[in-house]
This record gives C-alpha cells, structure tokens and sequence, in this order.
C-alpha cells in the first residue's frame, strides 16, 4: 500500500509550470471588456434604454417594460458576439457565496432550428427555487418560490461563457434571502442621512456613495498535498498538524520576492480579474509562509462586493489550473497567521469629496469633524452589532489571537486627532466658520489638514482604524462575504446621522446657530463615545482589562456574539431604518447559528475519523515495530545491555500507548457530548452547547496526535506535514 502523504509529495515536487498564454496587450486595452459597462451600453442601447438605465443606476428609478426589452436585445447581442451562450441571474444567498442557475439562449423554434432568445421579463426577473437555500424558517411557512430581481447598479458580466446578471433575491412574500437587499436598503438609508447632514455646509451635495476597498488574504497549497489531507479537504483548516521547525519566526516571507509558481498563478487571475472590470491592483506576499494578499482599489460598497465574491470565485478557480489550491478560511494552520480581510470605509459626495478627509476650509473640516464624531458614536453604540456581523467559527480563531484584533470593539483614530477631540471636548467656546473672529474654536485647534501629513500614525492591532481619510475595519475574516459587516457599518451610521440631524435642528428650532448646534451636539458625542476610543496595543493584556472597566463587552466566541444579532435593539435598529424585519432579522440570526452548529459537527466528526482511521492505526503499525525490535534485541543482547539500552525504546514504546490512549478517551467523550448536544432543539443554546463542550476536545485531541507525529517513523506519517504544506511552491 502506498502512503498518500509521499504519493502527493512526489506529484507536488516534480510539477512542471502551467503554460498560460496571454495577448500582448496592455491591460486598459481588456480591462472590463467582459462587464456590460457604460461603453457597451452606448454601443448595445438605444438612447432611451441607455438614458433609462443611466436613471435607474443613479436616481434607482424604476425601468419600464418596453425599455427593459430593449435592454435585454442590447445585452443579448453584446453577450453573444463574446461568445456568451447562457445566461444566469447571479445572486448572493445567505449561504455567504453566489449562487447563479443557467439557462441558455437557444430557443428551439419550427423547423427543427433555434434562435437565440433573451426578452426583458428574463433580464429583470427569474423565479429559482429557493427551498434548498437557507432561510431560516422564512420559506417553510410560504410556498418554495423565490424571487431574483435585476440589480443595475452592478454590470452585468460575463463568465465561463455565462452572461450573469447580479440581481437580488427574495421570497414569494417579499422577505429578502440574500445579502444583497438589506445592502442596497442600508445604503440608500446611508445615503438619505449624510445627504441631509452634509447640506448644512453645502446645498450642492445631492448624493453620498459609501466607498468600500478590501484587502483579501489567503494561502495556496499545492492540490496534490491538500487533497491528501482530509481536513483541509472537508473544513478547509487543518485539525493536527505539528508545528513546522521554521515558519514565519524569520519574518522572511512578508513582502518578500512572490515565488514564481506563485506569481504565475497571480497574473493569471489579476487578468481575468481585470477583464471582469475589478480593479485588483496589489499583490503581495503576507506574513505566514504561503500566504499572500490582493487588494483592489475602492469602488462603491455594492459593486466593491460582488467584486470581493467574484474574486473569491476567481482565486479559487484560477489556482487549480496551477495545481494549487486557495485557503479562504480565517485560520488554516495553528500557530502561524490567519487571514483576514480588511474593509476599508468611506464616504463620499456627489461633488466628488471624501467625507472622511479634512479639507482645506474650516467648514470642510467642521464638516469632517461631524462624521468622524458620529461614526464613533454609531461604533460605540452598536459595537456589538458590528462584532456580530463579523462572527464565525473561523473568525473565533483569530480574534484576539495576537495576530488580529481582539473580539473587543474599539476605535483608533491617532494621537493628532484625539488631542483635537479632547479639546473641543474640554472647550465651551462657540465655534465659529470665519477664521477672523475671536472666538473661532477651530482656529485655535491643531489644523486638520497637518495632522494627515503624518500618515505614519496608524495602529496595525486596532478593529477600527482611521487611516486618515477613511476606516479600516480590520476584524472582519477572509472568507467572509463583506455584505454583512458593511450592512451593519452603513447601517448604524445612517441611523446615528438621523438622530444626529434631529438633535441639531432641534437645537436650531431654538435659536441656537447652525455652527454652535452643530458642535454643541459634536461635543456631547464626544463625551458619550469616549470609551470605544483606543490608541493602545490592542493585543494586550491590559487592554483586555481596561476594556472590561470601560463597559466595552468582550465576546470571544461566536454563539456570544450572535446572542446581539437578534436582539430588541437590533430589531429597533433595523426596523426603524427598514433595511430588515424583525422577522427577517430572526431568521438570518437562526441561519448563523446554524451555520456555526453545523461547522463545529463537521469540524468534530472530522477529527474522530481522521484520529481513528488515520492516525491510531498508524502509531500502532509503528509501535508494533518497536516491539519486534525490542524482542529481538533481548534475544541477540546480553540481559545487562539489554536493560541498558531498551530504556529509550520502551519509553517511546509506553509513550504511543498513553497518547493513543488518550485521544482514544477524549475522541470517545467528544461524540458523547456531540450527541447530548444535538438532541437540543433551541439553536441558541445547541450552538453554546457544541461551543462549549464539544469544541474544547479539538485542541486536546490534537495535542496528542501532533505529540505522536513527532514519534512516528516519518516514513508512515499519512498526512502532509506543516512543513511540506507550508513551503512547496
Ligand atoms: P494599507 O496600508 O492598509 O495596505 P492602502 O492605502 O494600500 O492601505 O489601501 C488599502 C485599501 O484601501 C485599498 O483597497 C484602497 O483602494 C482602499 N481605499 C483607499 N481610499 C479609500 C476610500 N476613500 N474609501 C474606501 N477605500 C479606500
Ligand atoms: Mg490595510
């Protein structure tokens, strides 16, 4: 019998590089050439069509009928001279990935010939099956029908030869199934709210767009080693493995020289990223050996992530042409670092202005002293609900792991800015916009502008950065879809400008001047978001400490941090912003814990077999070995010697037994507490439950096992090593 680990070692060492061919073109000359963008519109369009969907993108007015067959001729004939022969309504289910159903153009008509057909009813509307996507009960009590609706704001696009059609997905009854619509209604509420509170400094503003840049890490492995390790197949993180002698101790890998097989691989996907018009423009190597990063440049937070979906798709599908696998998950290997994933946030206006940069002019910076002030406000209000969004089981482990912020909620936003926050907090003057009155409080403040020329102020450990012109919200875990977290970011801050502006007016209605409500009310928030603010290393221990004094919560695990998902505030939250239902919110907190529940049973039923089928028989094997080899040296040895010299072997004999013994018990006790665990019926506390008595057997069973991979004959050892898994490339 061949050992699989050498079989898929040979296969991994004796590769030979992938052949890819590319034109010779300059990368403008392709770059978006399979989306349905502006270009192809006016070439594909008729004027009213194209003026219709331009109306549609920016004002979300509705397409009527007639242009909408219009559109779908104009498509259609685009798609088809790409060679595109099906087309799918492209969707975002709860399930975090994208969901597309194919259908083709080709239309038998008499004579036994077919046309290509695509009319405006299939652009705008499709009705998939939803019963085998997760709804969180919301289907079980309608019929099984779902809907999918057309979502212009994001082009169309066209892949594997399929036209996509991003679209939104709801039930027979109107109640959302996917990501997507909550997204877009958060954003119109985010848009509605900074609107209205940016026109108290300027009438010119009619729009403000949420901008969203990711940065998504992830590791490669060779297929071969990956498909050999059953772990890494079923829950995409290894369950054992010894730690390598060397992995990321020399920071040698961190930006270092991109491995050519990898590089390679890179090109590849940065051109077919291109072509679908995301604008991936960093690559890099990360800090674990084979782990890497890419990061577009921002784009408006819907498209932003269908691009991040896209590109997940993408890393995926373009590494197994290089027979390489991508590792989305949070934590694929202990003790080196997890990915993440990065969101970086702003705002920005119609009249083309970042709201999260200070200007030039004291109304600009009074303007960026509003939002900073409320989306620290927003983040300590509902910093559970944020912690909430970014929960998962991978994601447990690498919050407050030292590699990554911790399960806290805080805020950094540098030492310039903070000294400007106390002093308008411990000041009582009036402000004032002309900078040659006296009392001009921002006038006697540190000027905005020469606080970001020092852009080296930033602090790698904190959740929630201020990076100088927008937030980078670091918690947020690699194989998330960024939907969820940017729901809620865009959420709470909508629903804090809302109140901002009706405490300001209410002021105003008083009497009380634009500038002085304004600041009077900047400064109370100030006050009152306080404590989520925090320079300090967030990976210590003290921080830890401090935060408990401050009345920030610490969830650490996942069922905790759900327990706000749902809860009556976020009801309220969401409710009162009409992004989701009380019931569309239980549902969605319904599918999480079930998502978690099912992980960890997969995760655990996984272990048992690997620790029963794998990795006892073989410490067995090897064990039987030793004690030939013992009998032997009796026989041939002389009985002083012998005692001298079998000590070592006996021991290493009696060492297997107790580590074979113990992953034995605790395998054995793991199951049991799984199966008092599933005869629960509250998802809530299953979920606790597999939390709290299932899970915690994973690392001790793994002790022992990787204990015995040390002792084993390498030779046996069936599954690829940490040092075999991290460095071939
Ligand atoms: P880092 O130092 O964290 O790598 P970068 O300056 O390289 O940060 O930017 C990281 C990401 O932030 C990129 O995707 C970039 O496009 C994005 N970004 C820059 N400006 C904005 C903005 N105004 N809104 C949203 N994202 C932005
Ligand atoms: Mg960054």
């Amino acid at each position: 019998m061949q050992n699989l680990r050498f079989k898929a070692l040979e296969m991994a060492m004796t590769r030979t590089q992938p052949v890819v061919e590319y034109p010779r073109l300059k990368a403008s000359e392709y770059f978006g050439e399979l989306t349905f963008n502006r270009a192809a519109m006016r070439e594909y369009l008729t004027e009213e069509a194209y003026a219709q969907v331009m109306n549609s993108i920016e004002k979300g007015e509705k397409i009527d009928r007639k242009v909408a067959d219009q559109v779908a001729a104009g498509i259609k004939s685009w798609a088809i001279n790409k060679g595109a022969t099906h087309y799918s309504h492209w969707f975002l289910p709860l399930t975090g990935a994208t969901a597309e159903k194919h259908d083709a153009f080709i239309d038998p008509v008499e004579g036994g010939r077919g046309i290509e057909k695509f009319r405006g009813n299939e652009l705008s509307q499709q009705e998939p099956d939803a019963s085998s996507f997760p709804s969180g009960g919301i289907r079980s009590t309608f019929e099984a029908r779902g809907y999918t609706a057309w979502d212009p704001t994001s082009p169309a696009f066209i892949m594997d030869r399929t036209l996509c059609i991003p679209t939104v997905f709801v039930s027979y009854t109107g109640e959302a199934l996917d990501f997507k619509t909550p997204l877009l209604k958060a954003l119109y509420a985010l848009d509605k709210a900074s609107t209205d509170v940016c026109r108290y400094f300027d009438n010119s503003v009619t729009k403000v767009i949420a901008t969203l840049g990711w940065e998504q890490e992830y590791f490669l492995v060779d297929t071969a080693l990956f498909l050999a390790r059953p772990d890494l197949v079923l829950t995409g993180r290894t369950l054992f493995g010894h730690a390598s002698a060397k992995d990321q101790q020399l920071e040698d890998h961190y930006f270092g020289t991109i491995p050519h097989r990898v590089l390679t691989f890179m090109e590849e996907f940065e051109y077919e990223a291109h072509r679908l018009g995301i604008p991936v423009k960093t690559r890099h190597n990360e800090v674990a050996p084979n782990q890497f990063e890419c990061a577009p440049v921002y784009e408006e937070v819907n498209l932003s992530i269908d691009h991040n979906q896209l590109m997940m798709h993408l890393l995926d599908k373009v590494a197994k042409r290089h027979n390489l696998t991508t590792l989305l998950h949070e934590k694929p290997f202990s003790g080196v670092n997890g990915s993440g994933k990065h969101n970086n946030w702003s705002l920005a206006t119609n009249t083309r202005e970042n709201l999260l940069a200070p200007g030039k002019t004291p109304e600009s910076n009074l303007r960026f002293l509003v939002f900073l002030v409320n989306i620290l406000k927003a983040v300590h209000e509902h910093a559970d609900q944020l912690r909430a969004m970014i929960a998962s089981p991978g994601n447990d482990h690498r919050l407050g792991a030292n590699e990554a912020p911790p399960a806290i909620m805080s805020a950094f936003i540098g030492t310039q800015l903070s000294t400007m926050l106390d002093a308008i907090e411990n000041s009582e003057a009036h402000v004032a916009l002309k900078p040659e009155t006296d009392n001009d409080l921002l006038k006697n403040l540190p000027k905005i502008p020469e606080i970001l020329l020092d852009n080296t102020d930033r602090n790698r450990t904190s959740p929630f950065a201020f990076t100088g012109n927008k937030f980078e919200f670091r918690a947020v875990g690699s194989a998330q879809t960024c939907a969820a977290p940017m729901i809620t970011l865009n959420l709470i801050v909508a629903d804090q400008l809302i109140r901002f502006k009706s405490e300001v007016d209410e002021l105003i209605a008083m009497k009380v001047s634009t500038n002085d409500a304004l600041l009077k009310v900047v400064r109370k928030y100030i006050k009152e978001s306080k404590a989520v603010r925090f320079e300090g290393n967030n990976y210590s221990e003290e921080w830890v400490n401090e935060a408990a004094r401050r009345g920030l919560s610490n969830l650490r695990t996942t069922p905790e941090a759900l327990m706000a998902m749902a809860d009556s505030k976020a009801v309220d939250l969401f409710e009162r912003n009409k992004v989701l239902t009380s019931r569309e919110l239980h549902a969605r907190h319904e599918i999480h814990l079930e998502n978690y529940i099912k992980k960890i049973q997969i995760e655990s039923r996984v272990l048992g077999d690997l620790a029963g089928n794998h990795i006892i028989p073989v410490a067995i094997r090897y064990q039987n070995t030793l004690i030939e080899n013992v009998k032997g040296l009796k026989e041939v040895l002389d009985m002083q010697t012998y005692g001298k010299l079998s000590r070592n072997q006996l021991d290493i004999i009696t060492e297997i037994s107790e580590h074979i013994d113990k992953i034995k018990s605790f395998v054995n006790e793991m199951v049991e507490a799984r199966k008092v665990a599933n005869r629960l019926e509250n998802p809530e506390e299953k979920a606790f439950v597999y939390c709290g008595s299932v899970l915690p057997f994973f690392e001790i069973v793994r002790f022992h096992v990787d204990k015995l991979e040390l002792l084993v004959d390498d030779e046996l050892w069936p599954l690829p090593k940490y040092r075999e898994l991290l460095f071939t490339r």
